[in-house]
């Protein structure tokens, strides 16, 4: 059955999770300072240009000014300039954007551009994070709105897992400061933390013979990791942990939670000694709405349909689909399926939006009946955007995100074990 406009209207998410996420994000950045999940000793960039700053002029412009303004800096500023856009982005930023992609992709777009003196990152903060570590030291990385952070990143802060990282040292009998290889070779613990953490974390990971993964290659971080060690620490998302290494073939009783609030994060010495994952009690507000319900309903409604899933999806989910994969994964899903099909998504909205545009002879929508992009994703808006593009033309820089040496360096080396670990 070929979809028909009609069709796609009828099956588009009708009701919003919020409704205010129809005013613009400035209503809701009058708070200086950064969203969530920026690292706990992050300075504010100097001078300070907090979110609620955004000049009342930008918050005024009509949809055209701002694009025609956006245009007209990017054809000023032309090689010096690199926009990375984030799936998950709205269309009218994604539009402007030389690089659309997930996490990993734009970790290294930003390296394949040295000859841009400024990298808007058009994404969250611990994004714009990465960026700055891994791109030349005469490069600046812009977030438009510093408020768009990400709230599972916030779930596992530096003081959480350093503590959770010396009770699990104690009960395996190893210096936290030195964890030293045991007579097989291996460790007998090693930290993973997921992309979507805070540089601080990425650094921990880095001091401490860990990795840094992301949605497209955790299988492969994980090889790396159990190559070299007993057990991994995985955080901050217990879902893409749980799914990833499930699908290794670890056993659920081997893959114990690590609840940060709880005296051994809620787990006896016995459990842990046998463990292969302590999964972090972190997840992901968007993708934890999915549920089993909502796939018998889209297979009920669409006999034949076929269902993918983000791996940050609960795992009940992520088994009762037939696939799950990362941004890029589902688009390469949608692109090799043929005109007629039907591909029910539990991903976020703007992208699930964005493939059904693209693929109109498809009947392509979301899982969720209700429409809930990433909250701290909208935060970017095309009026940030022109602000920062002019102010640059300008010669000024407003919200650089600056990772300070002593992170940046142990950072990278995660970050660069992450990158040589190929996805499969
Ligand atoms: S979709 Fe979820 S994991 Fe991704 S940035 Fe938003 S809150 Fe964070």
């Amino acid at each position: 059955m070929t979809a028909s406009v009609t069709q796609r209207i009828d099956l588009a998410p009708t009701r919003s999770c919020n409704p205010e996420l129809a005013a613009g994000p400035w209503a809701f950045d009058s708070q200086p300072g950064y969203g969530p999940g920026a690292s706990q000793a992050d300075p504010m960039p100097s001078p300070v240009t907090h979110p609620g700053q955004l000049p009342q002029a930008y918050r005024e412009m009509s949809s055209d000014q701002l694009h025609d303004r956006i245009r007209r800096a990017k054809a000023i500023l032309a090689e010096r300039l690199v926009i990375l856009g984030h799936f998950y982005q709205r269309d009218e930023v994604v539009q402007h954007a030389d690089f659309l992609g997930d996490s990993y992709q734009l970790a290294k777009a930003a390296l394949s551009k040295p000859e841009a003196e400024h990298i808007v990152f058009c994404g969250v903060h611990f994004m714009a994070e990465t960026a700055d570590i891994l791109s030349a030291a005469d490069q600046q990385v812009i977030l438009p709105n510093l408020a768009a952070g990400c709230s599972m990143a916030d779930m596992a802060d530096e003081d959480s897992v350093e503590t959770a990282w010396e009770e699990i040292c104690e009960v395996y009998g190893v210096d936290p400061h030195h964890v030293t290889p045991g007579p097989d070779g291996k460790l007998p613990i090693l930290p993973v933390t997921y992309m979507n953490s805070s540089a601080a974390l990425k650094a921990f990971c880095g001091q401490h013979g860990g990795i840094v993964c992301t949605s497209s290659n955790a299988s492969a971080v994980l090889e790396w990791a159990f190559e070299r060690a007993h057990r991994v620490l995985f955080f901050p998302d217990q879902h893409l942990g749980r799914n990833t290494a499930k699908a290794m073939g670890v056993p659920l009783e081997q893959m114990p939670l690590w609840n940060p609030r709880r005296p051994l994060g809620g787990n006896n010495p016995a459990d842990l000694q046998e463990a292969k994952v302590l999964l972090w009690h972190g997840f992901c507000s968007v993708h934890k709405r999915f549920n089993v319900r909502q796939i018998a309903k889209a297979r009920a409604e669409h006999p034949g349909c076929r269902v993918i899933v983000h791996p940050e999806s609960p795992m009940p989910v992520v088994d009762a689909a037939d696939a799950a994969g990362s941004t890029d994964a589902i688009r390469k899903y949608v692109a090799a399926s043929s005109p007629g099909d039907v591909i029910a998504i539990g991903t976020e909205i703007n992208l699930v939006n964005r493939l059904a545009a693209e693929y109109p002879d498809r009947t392509i929508f979301c899982l969720d009946p209700v429409i809930c992009p990433c909250s701290t994703m909208y935060r970017i808006h095309p009026g940030y955007l022109a602000w920062v593009l002019e102010e640059l033309v300008e010669g000024r820089t407003p919200n650089q995100i600056s990772v300070s040496a002593d992170v940046a360096q142990p950072a990278r080396v995660a970050l660069d074990r992450m990158l040589a670990a190929v996805p499969r």
